[in-house]
C-alpha cells in the first residue's frame, strides 16, 4: 500500500500496478496468489481493448463489458458473475457523499459518464484449508476473496479492482465507491444491461418484457435501447425515436424541433445527398415513410417489405449520425412550417387553446405561440440547425423500434448493431422545463371568442399530479369514463343530451405527462349553445353532488375492459412498437397489457366508489377551472349558479379578450 483514499469514516487503501491498475481494498496484506490473479486478469482483459471495432470500450456500456468478461475470461479459481447495482443512493447534503464526490468527482463525471463495468469474482482456493467458521459455497469451495473489476475510461488506469476479503467488507466498498444501497449478485450472462450511465435505472437488466413472448430489448455499445418485435409478417417498420419536443425549446429555438422534423424527414446525409434519390427508392419498394414531433418525442419511421430493411437502416442511419440537407431544401420547408403554422392559427379553437395554456402557465406561454414560432423560424439558417442537432440528438436519448418476420430477429439484431453500432456514443440529459399548475379554488374564464358565433366550447379543467398506469389514472382513465361518459349509460350523456338536449358530446380526457407527473391534468370537454351555458353549469354540478355510482356501473364496466384487452390482441404492424417505445423512450420500465389489464381488474368495487365521491368529485367541485369560448360573456349568468350551488365554495372570475 502507498497510498490511501478516505471515504467517510472508512479507509480504502489502494494500490497500483505500475501505472496499469488499482487495487482498492479493506485488506492490508493478502496472499501473493491474489497478486498474482489480477495481474493475469489484467493481462487477458488488456488486449480486448484494442481492435477494430474493439470488443471492450472504454466508452461503452458496463453490462457489454462485464458480459464480455464472464464470457471470455478463462482463468481457473475464480467464478464470474456481474454486479448490478439495484438502489442508488440520492445525492443530498450528506457528508459521506460529498467525501465521495471531492474523492472522485460528481456522480455525473464519475458514474456517469466513465462507463464502469463491473464483473464480479469469486476467488477460489482449493488448496488453503478451511476455518471452522469457514462457509462452503454450493460447490463445496470457499471463496477467499471478493472482487469487483471496473474497465473505466482509461485516463490513467484502464482498470480497477476492487478486493474485499470478506462479504461484508465487499459490501462496503461497493456500496461506498457506487454510492448506492443496495446491489445484486448475478451469473447469469445471457441478459443485456441497462446502460449503467442512465443510473436512475440502476444499472438494472432491461430485457423481454414485452406483451409478445418474442419481442425484445436490447441496448448497443453506445447506448441506443433497440425493441425487436417479430411478427409474422414478411413485412417491416423501423423507426428511430428521440426525447426531443417542443417543450424543449428555449423561447429564440421555437420552431427548431419541428422544423428539424420536416428536414429529418428527408432523410439526406453525406452519404445519400439526393432527397429525390431517396424517396424515388422508397416509392419504388413499396415503402412508406413520415416524421413527426409532439411535445416530447421525435420520431422517423419507414415501414416496407422486410428485404429492404438494411437499406431502410443505412438511411435512417446516416441522416441521424451524418445529416446533410440541400439548401433549397432548408428554404422550401422553412416556407412549409411557416405555412403550416399559419394554418394552425386560422383554427377556429387556436385562441381557446393558446388562451388556456396561457392562462396555466403564463410563464411558458411562447411555447403554444404560434405567432412567435413563426418569428423565429424565419431566423433560423443552416449553421443554426445544424448546431441545434448537434447539442440536442445523443445517444442516451435514443430508442429504435423494429418488426421484423419471425425467423429474422437475430438478423435483425446483427443489422441494428452494424448500422447505428456505428453512431459514436453521446450523452446529454434532456432539458425539460416543469410546466405546472397549482390552483387551489374555482375559477371561470371566459375566452372571448372573435367571431358572432352561438356555439361555447367548454373545458373544465383540474390539474393533478397523476403517475401513469397509477390507481389513479386507472379509475379516472378506465372506470370513471367509462362509466360516467359513455353514451349507452353514462349519467352525463343521459341528462346533458338524452334529457336537457343541450349537447352532442362530452367526454373525459385524462393526461398524464410521462416526463413529469406534476404536469398532469384531466377535463371535462363539450359544448353548448350560449343561452345553455348556465344550465349546462347548473347540470354538471348537480350530477356530481347527487350522482352514486353503483357496483352494478362497476361490474359492467369490468366486461367492456375485458372486450377491450381481448380486441388488443388484433394487432398491426406497430401496435406492440408504439405501445412500448415510450415507456422506454422516458427510461420507465415495459409494462405489459396483460399487467394493466390485471391491475384494473384487481381495483375494487368500493375502492373505486370511494375515490369518485371523495377525491374525483371533491377535487372537481373544489377547484376546477372552468374555460369556456364565447364571444358573449355569460360570467354574471354563471356566478349565481356556483353561489347558490356550492354556496362554501371560493371562485374567481376571469375575461380575457
Ligand atoms: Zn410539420
Amino acid at each position: 500500500m502507498n497510498d490511501s483514499i478516505q471515504i467517510g469514516d472508512t479507509l480504502l487503501k489502494y494500490k497500483t500496478h505500475k501505472n496499469d491498475y488499482y487495487i482498492i481494498t479493506y485488506i492490508k496484506d493478502y496472499k501473493e496468489y491474489l497478486n498474482k490473479l489480477i495481474y493475469e486478469i489484467y493481462e487477458d482483459i488488456m488486449p480486448h481493448y484494442i481492435g477494430t471495432p474493439p470488443a471492450l470500450r472504454f466508452a461503452n456500456v458496463c453490462g457489454n463489458n462485464a458480459e464480455f468478461i464472464c464470457e471470455n475470461l478463462k482463468i481457473d479459481g475464480i467464478k464470474l458473475g456481474k454486479i448490478i447495482i439495484t438502489d442508488w443512493v440520492e445525492p443530498k447534503n450528506d457528508s459521506k457523499i460529498d467525501t465521495i464526490y471531492r474523492t472522485y468527482g460528481s456522480k455525473v463525471s464519475t458514474i456517469g459518464l466513465s462507463y464502469h463495468a463491473l464483473v464480479y469474482l469469486e476467488v477460489l482456493d482449493e488448496n488453503e484449508v478451511l476455518d471452522e467458521n469457514e462457509v462452503l459455497d454450493e460447490n463445496n469451495n470457499t471463496p477467499k476473496y471478493y472482487v469487483a473489476i471496473e474497465t473505466t475510461c482509461g485516463e490513467k488506469y484502464d482498470l480497477q479492482f476492487y478486493v474485499g476479503s470478506n462479504k461484508k467488507d465487499f459490501d462496503t466498498i461497493i456500496k461506498a465507491r457506487y454510492q448506492c444501497n443496495g446491489f445484486k449478485i448475478s451469473f447469469d450472462c445471457k441478459e443485456d444491461w441497462e446502460v449503467i450511465a442512465n443510473s436512475h435505472n440502476g444499472g438494472k437488466p432491461k430485457m423481454s418484457v414485452l406483451n409478445d413472448k418474442t419481442s425484445k430489448t436490447l441496448t448497443l455499445n453506445n447506448g441506443i435501447r433497440v425493441i425487436i418485435v417479430p411478427l409474422k409478417t414478411n413485412l417491416t417498420h423501423i423507426s428511430a425515436n428521440f426525447l426531443l419536443g417542443h417543450y424543449q425549446e428555449k423561447e429564440n429555438e421555437l420552431g427548431m424541433t419541428h422544423y428539424y422534423e420536416h428536414l429529418l424527414g428527408r432523410m439526406t446525409s453525406q452519404k445519400y445527398k439526393d432527397a429525390n434519390y431517396i424517396s424515388d427508392e422508397i416509392y419504388k419498394r413499396g415503402g412508406i415513410n413520415n416524421a413527426y414531433v409532439s411535445d416530447y418525442e421525435m420520431s422517423i419511421y419507414i415501414s416496407g417489405i422486410y428485404k429492404d430493411l438494411d437499406f431502410y437502416m443505412d438511411i435512417l442511419s446516416n441522416t441521424i449520425n451524418k445529416f446533410y440537407i440541400d439548401r433549397n431544401i432548408i428554404k422550401q420547408e422553412k416556407g412549409a412550417v411557416i405555412q403550416e403554422y399559419m394554418g394552425y392559427m386560422s383554427a377556429p379553437d387556436y385562441k381557446f387553446k393558446f388562451n388556456i395554456f396561457k392562462f396555466l402557465y403564463p410563464k411558458y406561454s411562447f411555447i403554444a405561440d404560434c405567432k412567435k414560432k413563426i418569428k423565429y423560424i424565419k431566423k433560423f439558417d443552416y449553421n443554426t440547425i445544424v448546431r441545434y442537432i448537434k447539442s440536442h440528438l445523443n445517444t442516451n436519448n435514443f430508442v429504435i423500434t423494429i418488426t421484423c418476420p419471425s425467423n429474422k430477429t437475430a438478423e435483425a439484431i446483427k443489422n441494428v448493431k452494424k448500422y447505428f453500432g456505428v453512431i459514436k456514443y453521446k450523452n446529454a440529459k434532456p432539458a425539460y422545463p416543469v410546466i405546472k399548475h397549482n390552483n387551489t379554488n374555482i375559477k371561470i374564464v371566459n375566452i372571448k371568442n372573435d367571431y358572432r358565433d352561438d356555439n361555447n366550447l367548454i373545458v373544465i379543467h383540474l390539474s393533478k399530479r397523476i403517475e401513469f398506469l397509477s390507481e389513479e389514472y386507472l379509475i379516472l382513465n378506465y372506470y370513471l369514463q367509462r362509466i360516467l361518459f359513455n353514451f349507452d349509460s353514462g349519467i352525463f350523456y343521459k341528462i346533458l343530451r338524452k334529457k336537457l338536449g343541450i349537447i352532442y358530446y362530452i367526454g373525459l380526457a385524462v393526461n398524464t405527462d410521462n416526463y413529469n407527473a406534476d404536469m398532469s391534468y384531466y377535463r371535462i370537454v363539450s359544448q353548448c349553445q350560449q343561452k345553455n351555458m348556465p344550465l349546462f353549469i347548473k347540470s354538471i354540478i348537480d350530477i356530481l353532488e347527487y350522482y352514486e355510482l353503483e357496483d352494478e356501473h362497476i361490474d359492467t364496466a369490468k366486461n367492456y375492459f375485458k372486450y377491450c384487452y381481448e380486441n388488443k390482441k388484433f394487432y398491426n404492424l406497430t401496435s406492440f412498437n408504439d405501445d412500448y417505445k415510450s415507456q422506454l423512450l422516458f427510461h420507465k420500465d415495459i409494462v405489459k397489457n396483460k399487467d394493466i389489464y390485471k391491475k384494473l381488474l384487481s381495483i375494487t368495487t368500493s375502492r373505486i366508489k370511494e375515490y369518485y365521491k371523495n377525491v374525483f368529485v371533491k377535487d372537481i367541485l373544489l377547484k376546477h377551472i372552468l374555460f369556456y369560448y364565447s364571444n358573449r360573456n355569460s360570467n354574471k349568468a354563471i356566478e349565481p349558479i356556483y353561489k347558490k350551488l356550492l354556496p362554501s365554495a371560493n371562485y374567481k372570475t376571469y375575461y380575457i379578450a
